[in-house]
């Protein structure tokens, strides 16, 4: 059975060291929070999960979730208990304004939090997590009667949220979707259609279930710009806030996946029964994508950290077996008994990729939800105009590249465990078959690295790229002043930048956007690679001053990660230039026809 512990030190490093939460609780915003009390308060989420989620992980996989005949869903033992718990405990309410009975702290403090829910039970996680998307949509975008009836629930979790987006002809082609709403005579809507994939559709662990649904309007234009964003809960409610009827919206189908077995992936239809579910129309009709994103950004957000959260699991538990499980002799060792599998270089190597791989994925996801907010608070608001459009950059480099890494690392976890990886027993192949799913769901990461080049390197004819490329930049001169060990650090973080900013100078230059797209992926696995690099590498300054007559390993090892990352794995990244550079002809040569011949 596999146990987790919250990597808290690690955590506060990161919060402290290279995102700058110092700096966040100096302003008003934040006033009432400090550094301290935001790290204790992380302590103990981390115990929460440990004790109360972690250990629903393995029988959730296990068991999954059911569909009744009555079109209830029972959810796995233990579930409903932990998230009641959950609720009691008010987790889920910490980033959320406390008009609405949230605690007014930093988006980040928050994906702290969300990194170890998932680590403890990735499938469970995802019914807080569409929840906070669903408030941070109503918040912005909702009208105070909205925002009055729904967003106190949600934020306390007494209700959860959800996401309809996706019909079977409509996945990445969000504007090809087809379901409906007409004018009722009482100013609501009537909902009709169906939506598949929808996670956590319907579920036991709360009283209700508010949907946030994408459809089209009678005389809506085609595509994107024709889509408007409705409310349909599956419970009306009342005036005075109570629960009314039933809506005609249910959940027809489960289905049955590879991983996160636990969460319900629901086929949900709409108007059954009648004329229709009763929706509520969310801001202005057509406007439904531009609101649909403020969710689907912070979801795209939490969906990366699943990436790092899932490894950081494997992780525990392959260091675990690794100290565990002898076989072999390793050089130098007795010959009168076998080795530890740890003393085996080839072990050694697997276990320091997945440290120093989770250690930069922490490191860019936090930098981006700290981007958040910056782009929310900052003091200055032409800083927050520009940290806006830093997230827009961030982002799908934090999904894409957090999520691909994610099954890297827990396939190299089932690696470490040998053949007992490769059985459900120990737990690792859950763990990558839960990480599966990252890569495709909020935007497949192809998509990911579609927006990077097409919309996120040309903001502001691309001035906006190159001053993160000089951002890194800046870190030179300290590398260089600190000596030793940082030389090689600072010679392959030279190189890995030099490599980025020749990759996207083609990129903004790339006359045929066919040949951009035909790079997009390698150039966003090259930008996520050296953005790791150069966060560690700034960690590993920062350990050096705090270590300082001290004898502290935890110090020492952040820059031996950052060593070992920045001389073996960062300069994969500059191999990727040729495919980046390649062009479409290469991937266009064969005809379909002869694809398989
Ligand atoms: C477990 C699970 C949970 C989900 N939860 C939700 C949910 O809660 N709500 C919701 O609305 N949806 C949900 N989804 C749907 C999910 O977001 C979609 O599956 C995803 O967006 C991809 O759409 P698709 O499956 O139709 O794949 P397709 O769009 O058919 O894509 C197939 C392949 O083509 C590529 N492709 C497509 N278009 C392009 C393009 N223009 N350029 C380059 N490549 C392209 C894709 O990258 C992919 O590799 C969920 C899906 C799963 C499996």
């Amino acid at each position: 059975m596999s146990t987790y512990t919250a990597p808290l030190r690690d955590i506060a490093f990161t919060l402290e060291h290279l995102v700058g939460l110092p700096e966040l609780t100096t302003w008003e915003t934040f006033a009432h929070a400090d550094p301290d009390m935001l790290l204790g308060a992380l302590d103990e989420a981390g115990r929460f999960v440990s004790e109360v989620v972690a250990p629903t992980n393995t029988v959730g996989d296990e068991t999954g979730c059911r569909l009744n005949d009555d079109g209830t869903v029972t959810t796995p033992q233990g579930f409903k208990e932990a998230y009641s718990r959950f609720v009691e405990s008010g987790w889920g309410t910490l980033p959320f304004p406390s008009a609405f009975g949230g605690q007014d702290l930093p988006w980040v403090v928050g994906i702290a939090v969300v990194e170890l829910i998932k680590s403890a039970n990735m499938a469970w996680s995802l019914c807080p997590m569409l929840t906070q998307s669903a408030i941070d949509a109503l918040i912005h975008h909702g009208s105070p009667e909205q925002q009055a009836t729904y967003l106190e629930k949600l934020v306390t979790g007494e209700w959860t949220g959800t996401m309809l987006l996706t019909e079977s002809e409509a996945g990445s082609d969000v504007g090809a979707l087809r379901a409906k709403a007409v004018p009722a005579d009482d100013g609501s809507w009537r909902v009709t259609g169906s939506k598949t994939f929808i996670t956590w559709g319907e579920h036991d662990v709360a009283e209700n279930i508010i949907h946030l649904v994408l459809a089209r309007t009678p005389g809506a234009p085609p595509g994107t710009r024709g889509i408007s964003l409705f409310i349909v809960p599956k419970y009306l409610v009342k005036a005075d806030g109570s629960l009314g009827e039933r809506n005609d919206i249910k959940a027809v189908s489960l289905e049955h996946k590879i991983g996160i077995h636990a969460s319900p992936t629901c086929v949900m239809s709409m108007g059954d029964q009648g004329e229709g579910a009763v929706g509520y129309l969310i801001g202005e009709e057509h406007r439904g994508m531009a609101y649909m994103f403020t969710m689907m950004n912070n979801a795209r957000l939490a969906v990366g950290v699943e990436g790092l959260s899932i490894s950081e699991r494997a992780y525990q538990l392959a260091l675990e077996y690794a100290q565990l499980r002898r076989q072999g002799r390793a050089i130098g060792a007795p010959k009168t008994e076998s080795s530890l599998i740890i003393e085996h270089p080839d072990i050694r190597r697997m276990l320091m990729t997945m440290k120093a791989t989770i250690e930069a994925m922490r490191g860019l996801l936090y930098l981006t939800a700290a981007t958040i907010d910056r782009s929310r608070h900052h003091p200055d608001e032409s800083e927050r105009g520009r940290y806006a459009e830093l997230l827009a950059l961030l982002t799908p480099v934090a999904k894409a590249w957090s999520t691909d890494r994610g099954v890297e690392m827990t396939s190299l976890g089932i690696q470490i465990h040998g053949g007992m990886g490769y059985v459900e027993e120990t737990g690792a192949a859950q763990h990558w078959r839960d990480s599966r799913i990252a890569p495709i769901y909020e935007g497949t990461n192809g998509i990911q690295a579609v927006d990077l080049v097409l919309r996120k390197l040309p903001l502001r004819g691309g001035e906006l790229v190159r001053e993160l490329l000089a951002e890194m930049g800046d870190l030179d001169a300290d590398l260089e002043a600190a000596g030793d060990v940082f030389g090689p650090i600072r010679e392959r973080l030279i190189e890995g930048r030099s490599a980025l900013e020749g990759a996207t100078e083609w990129m903004l230059a790339s006359e045929d956007p066919n040949d951009a797209l035909a790079g997009a992926t390698p150039y966003l696995e090259m930008f996520g690679t050296v953005t790791g690099g150069w966060l560690l590498a700034k960690g590993a300054l920062a350990a050096r001053r705090l270590a300082e007559g001290k004898d502290d390993p935890f110090l020492q090892a952040k820059i031996a990660t950052a060593h070992f990352y920045c001389t073996q794995l960062l300069p994969r990244a500059t191999g990727l230039f040729p495919a980046i550079t390649a062009g479409a002809g290469d991937l266009f040569e064969i005809t379909p026809a002869f694809l398989g011949a």
